[in-house]
């Protein structure tokens, strides 16, 4: 049997979405520029792409700027919004459990002028709003807080980390990468300044995202060219992408309640079931403030990765963290951050789940996990005798 349970490092295509982008790569081929009817059919496309992606998180179609991807959003989106906002000052707020991309980004701003302070998570990865209170104040720029962390699937206390920056007139990102697909995202309701959405997350192409800039916002671009994305993203518009991605919005519009439920009883049964199989077994991140999809457990005295491996082998697909951290070997600075020791981190494994999974790969991971844990335990020298 083969049970993909990476959904959060990468998800398949819709097969809805993929017959219309071979449509559009065949037929919509003109320059969205262009002054003739080929191009005016790329514009007209691509307007009807964006008023789907917008209408997706209530937000106004002139708000969205689509980019490559999660990555090149949060670059435009800090890059941009503290190039853009110096007046305001120059501290920048990120919390502990950010994505890798956030860390390098704010990083790289530090050694621009600008300063960098960590907000600190509690043992389930939630931003503590006492510690960010105490940090914004008037010399805060922006504040940039994931919407849920996809590696221990942690949902973010987002509106109320958003009315404390703005109490202090700082800027307000977040990174909804992980909550695509899975949570409701309204604009007019979270208040935030800035979103970054990703397009593979809703079971569209990869490379595509999106920035969400709410209407007065001020950002500079960080592409510079031909002035597309009414001159904040230049560069000619990947019209089968974005289109590709407005069609995910769509169906996920359509499906997200129902599916949210469905994955919600199977990451549960599935949380039930490993813990209750395999003694010395914890689940990181928070037992109910948490994504739809993501269990993500630890196993004491072994390693995530010769896990991984050996769940592959039975044609089982899961990981150990943040795909985009894994060629590193670092233990994962967000489950660090929630407290646990180094050793505690290593042994720890996330199962993402899909559209494709149902009850049987769920069950067929607990028919195959328990036995591989015991053998990898029997091989290591940590494992107390009882365990093996
Ligand atoms: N932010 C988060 C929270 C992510 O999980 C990822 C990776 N899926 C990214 C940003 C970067 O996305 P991409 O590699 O598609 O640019």
């Amino acid at each position: 049997m083969q049970v993909y349970l990476d959904n959060g490092a990468g998800k398949p295509v819709d097969p809805r979405v993929i017959e219309e982008m071979n449509r559009i790569n065949s037929e919509v081929y003109g320059n969205p520029a262009s002054f003739h009817s080929k191009g005016f059919d790329a514009l007209k496309i691509i307007k009807e792409s964006r008023a789907k992606v917008a209408a997706y998180i209530n937000a106004e179609p002139d708000e969205i700027f689509f980019t490559s991807g999660a990555t090149e959003a949060n670059n435009l989106a800090l890059i941009g919004g503290a190039n853009r906002n110096k007046k305001r000052g120059t501290k920048i707020i990120i919390s502990e459990v950010e994505h890798i991309s956030i860390i390098n980004i704010v990083k790289s701003l530090t050694r621009q002028g600008f300063s960098m302070e960590m907000c600190p998570v509690d043992q389930y990865g939630v931003v503590k709003l006492d510690e960010l209170e105490k940090l914004v104040d008037d010399e805060t720029l922006l504040v940039s807080i994931m919407t849920a962390n996809g590696e221990i699937g942690t949902i973010q206390p987002i509106k109320e980390a958003t009315e404390i920056a703005h109490k202090h007139e700082a800027l307000f990102h977040t990174d909804a990468t992980a909550a695509m697909g899975q949570l409701k995202l309204d604009m007019k309701e979270l208040g935030v300044d800035m979103l970054t959405l990703s397009s593979n997350d809703l079971y569209g192409p990869k490379g595509v995202g999106a920035l969400y800039v709410r209407k007065g916002v001020r950002v500079s671009p960080t592409m510079i060219g031909g002035g597309q994305e009414q001159g904040l993203r230049s560069g000619t518009e990947n019209t089968a992408g974005i289109v590709g991605m407005a069609k995910a919005a769509e169906i996920a519009s359509m499906e997200l309640d129902e599916e949210s439920k469905r994955l919600s009883m199977l990451r549960d049964m599935l949380i039930e079931k490993l813990l209750g199989a395999i003694p010395e077994s914890y689940l990181n991140g928070h037992p109910s403030k948490r994504l739809p999809n993501n269990a993500n457990i630890r196993y004491s005295f072994i390693e995530g990765e010769a896990l991984i491996m050996s769940l592959d082998d039975e044609g089982i697909q899961v990981s150990s963290g943040s795909a985009c951290a894994a060629k590193t070997l670092e233990p994962s600075h967000t489950l660090l951050a929630c407290g646990l020791k180094h050793e505690e981190a290593h042994g720890s494994l996330v199962f993402t789940l899909g559209k494709n999974n149902n009850s049987e790969h769920v069950e067929y991971v607990v028919e195959k996990l328990p036995g591989i844990v015991k053998r990898l335990r029997a091989m290591s020298p940590l494992t107390p005798k009882e365990l093996r």
